[in-house]
């Protein structure tokens, strides 16, 4: 079957049978998170239940672009991204003031040396179907409404409604929630969102822009200001090419210390009004509406186990603090999730198994654990003050060295162990912050 024209008649997709399913493992949410989780489960030889409320293709308000750790995870799923539709990058494109500097990706020992493009009413389908192919049972149009438990408190399945509002109940001894930033399934439990962590916004609109849509790096802007005054906005735009003839423009920030929240749609707008006439970011060659969402960022919320339950991608705030992006990291955590319970489901129920569930927090924070605590804190003392501007000065538009080691911090892109200066440099302040305790609950 073609990635690109899917065949959308599969026996698999629709119908849910009965009163409801069981499985070894459901999956709640067919988003980057959920697709990755179900595909490694179903890889594994897992039985693996995904259900997801809307039906695919679908929006889903987003950049759209993907760093070479989101591209490492697609090739370790094995999607097929020669295909038609893919748009590479070669790096990023930094403008702040008269300056504007392009970096390229780096050439690693661990990741590939590009970037991907892709929008999401693709990108998502894809993901779902490719989890499919693998094995998983993929339900559309079911929304999941709650948790089940036992008298313990242990979540054994989920609540559920179709489109023609059927009540039905899904039970498995585990559960992944991949339900994104609402993080239903989480709030159920009681696992409220860490108030301290800083949430940022995000808007996005699509415009056809045939010149720009083939460009070869993703553009970021540094030096965009709230719309109605000269205060530098706490965060960044971006112009991501489509390969399409459109280009994903958008912005995102941080609530401003003093400020308070910009309204993003105005400062798209003043900032739009900048750009050169003939790139035609303009009202008539927009499509669809300018759409925002929330990026909870940084772990925020914890813990990442308990009781079954397994938060995965946005639903355990896992967007990357230094820069807004949250596909890859959703992708490798449904990974390091599915090996958890793949482990766990290996051993019979009872303490040996908790033990083994109790690993995925860990695994995560050993594997981002100090670098999101250094990137909350950039994020609370520079990032939500003055964006990137601190940090994107002349002296570091200046340095190829500098700037190259500050992508590379934003991007969290080193060898471990070293191979150069730089992954030294990065990997050295990296060991010297304090590792996050990880928090446990029953
Ligand atoms: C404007 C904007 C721009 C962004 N740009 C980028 C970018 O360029 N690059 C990047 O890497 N990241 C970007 N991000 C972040 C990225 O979109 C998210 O981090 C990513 O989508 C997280 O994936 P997820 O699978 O955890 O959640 P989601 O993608 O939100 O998927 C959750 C899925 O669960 C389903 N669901 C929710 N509730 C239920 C329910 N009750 N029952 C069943 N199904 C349910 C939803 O329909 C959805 O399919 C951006 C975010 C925003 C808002």
């Amino acid at each position: 079957m073609s990635e690109t024209t899917p065949d959308r008649s599969g026996p698999d997709e629709r119908a849910v049978p009965g009163r409801g399913e069981e499985a070894q493992v459901i999956v709640v949410g067919a988003g980057p998170a959920g697709s990755a989780a179900a595909f490694h489960l179903a890889r594994a030889g897992v039985d693996v239940l995904l259900l997801e409320k809307s039906r695919f293709p679908r929006e889903k308000v987003c950049g759209d672009g993907l760093t070479p750790r989101a591209v490492y995870q697609l090739i370790r799923m094995g999607v097929d991204i020669s295909a038609p539709g893919w748009t590479r990058s070669r790096g990023m494109r930094w403008i702040a003031g008269d300056h504007r500097v392009h970096i390229d990706w780096p050439s690693l020992g661990r990741y590939p040396d590009f970037g991907l493009s892709r929008s999401r009413h693709d990108f998502d389908d894809i993901l779902a179907r490719h989890a499919v192919a693998a094995g998983a049972r993929l339900r559309t149009e079911v929304k999941v409404t709650g948790p089940l438990t036992d008298r313990s408190g242990r979540v054994t399945g989920v609540t559920a409604t179709t489109g023609t509002k059927e009540s039905l109940t899904f039970r498995a001894p585990l559960v992944v929630a991949a339900d994104g930033a609402s993080a239903r399934l989480a709030l159920a439990l009681g696992l409220q969102r860490d108030s301290r962590r800083q949430i940022a916004t995000a808007a996005r609109r699509y415009y056809r822009s045939p010149d720009r849509s083939r460009e070869e790096y993703l553009e970021l802007w540094a030096d965009l200001r709230f719309p109605d005054s000269d205060h530098y906005l706490p965060g960044y735009g971006w112009i991501f090419p489509m390969g399409d003839g459109r280009v994903n423009v958008g912005l995102g920030a941080l609530p401003h210390r003093r400020h308070g929240k910009a309204d993003l749609r105005a400062a798209l707008d003043r900032w739009l009004s900048r750009t050169p006439h003939a790139w035609g970011l303009r009202e008539e060659n927009a499509e669809g509406p300018v759409r925002s969402a929330a990026l909870p960022l940084g772990f925020n919320r914890h813990p990442l186990y308990t009781r079954g339950l397994l938060l995965v991608g946005d639903s355990g705030g896992m967007i990357s603090p230094w820069n807004g992006e949250g596909i890859g990291q959703a992708m490798e955590a449904g990974e390091v999730a599915a090996e958890t319970a793949t482990l766990a489901l290996a051993l019979p129920r009872g303490p040996g198994r908790e033990r083994v569930l109790h690993g995925y927090p860990v695994e995560m924070n050993r594997r981002w654990g100090r670098y999101y605590r250094l990137g909350n804190t950039a994020a609370d003392l520079v990032f939500g003050r003055s964006g990137f501007q601190p940090v994107l000065n002349r002296y570091v538009m200046g340095s190829p060295f500098l700037l190259n080691a500050l992508a590379r911090l934003l991007t969290n892109l080193t060898d471990r162990p070293s191979r150069d200066l730089t992954d030294h440099l990065l990997n050295g302040v990296m060991r010297v912050v304090p590792e996050p305790q990880v928090r446990r609950v029953r």
